[in-house]
């Protein structure tokens, strides 16, 4: 029994339609590791505009606040990725042990795979996460876009 739920999400940087399985999901944002430093990239350039912006009288203290946060956040969330790595390796290497086999032997039609380990996973999805990463998940769509 392979077959696991999993959730469906958009990539916050290509919108990208991945699915992601409850063993890799850390309440991930980003289609791949490339998205994910891309991503990062972009949201901490787009601070650096708000920053110019909101530069002056009263403002400019909230700015600093939230570049401030800005990189807080990413001292958080830079931590989950070696793990989440990890963790999608072991996973493979069992599915690697196990064989493909009884995967060829179900009907192909309805097969979906997780987008980071290449899992099989069950015909229906959620579309929140199992967990939620610690402050990151509280405004999900907030980074980046603004
Ligand atoms: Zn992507
Ligand atoms: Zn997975």
């Amino acid at each position: 029994m392979l077959e696991d739920d999993y959730r469906l999400f958009n990539c916050q940087r290509c919108q990208r339609q991945v699915r992601i399985c409850r063993h890799c999901d850390c309440g991930n944002v980003y289609c791949s590791d490339d998205c994910s430093r891309l991503g990062r990239r972009e949201s901490v350039r787009s601070a650096g505009a708000r920053y110019q912006r909101t530069r002056r009288g009263a403002r400019f203290h909230a700015a600093r606040q939230s570049v401030w946060r800005e990189r807080q956040r990413q001292k958080v969330t830079h931590h989950r990725f070696p793990t989440e790595a990890l963790a999608a390796k072991v996973v493979t290497e069992v599915i690697r042990e196990i064989g493909d086999d009884d995967v060829l032997d179900s009907p192909a039609r309805n097969v979906v795979r997780c987008d980071f380990c290449r899992r099989p996973l069950a015909p229906f999805a959620r579309l929140a996460p199992v967990r939620r990463p610690h402050r990151v998940a509280t405004h999900p769509l907030r980074t980046g876009w603004f």
